[in-house]
């Protein structure tokens, strides 16, 4: 799992997620350093609710799959930001197509087709390109 933070999403086999981000700090768990963890983001994957919490001490992410409300499975996670988004988008899209959205979002000319397929397989990740092209 990749937490995409400043896109409130999770990637979760290869699909992203959108979450609710958790307004109020609400305890979410004790972290393996002894901090004290707060709630962060709320996914649903699969119909099953996902709490994505953040230790106040050393900013360790971890997600907390639940089966209804019985936790199943607790694993750190990988947090990226927006200077390490390009590698995460480099998995779905070419290079080419990378580029033809950076020209596009400037005003420089770019391949229309290009740009539709781009559109496609961000699509088929659960990607919008509207939500993207203002980190690229
Ligand atoms: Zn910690």
């Amino acid at each position: 799992m990749i937490l995409i933070e400043h896109l409130t999403k999770m990637r979760v086999n290869k699909h992203f997620f959108d979450g609710e981000k958790v307004k109020d700090q609400v305890f979410g768990g004790f972290c393996t350093c002894g901090g004290t963890m707060y709630q962060k983001i709320w996914f649903k994957v699969d119909n099953n609710p996902i709490l994505v919490s953040e230790c106040e001490k050393c900013w360790r992410n971890e997600a907390m799959t639940f089966n209804s409300t019985t936790l199943v499975k607790r694993e750190e996670i990988e947090v990226v930001d927006r200077r390490d988004f390009k590698d995460l988008l480099l998995k779905i899209l070419t290079e080419k197509e990378y580029k033809t959205i950076q020209a596009k979002w400037r005003n420089e000319e770019y391949n229309p087709s290009t740009l539709s397929n781009a559109k496609k397989k961000l699509e088929l990740a659960g990607l919008a390109l509207d939500e993207i092209t203002g980190y690229i």
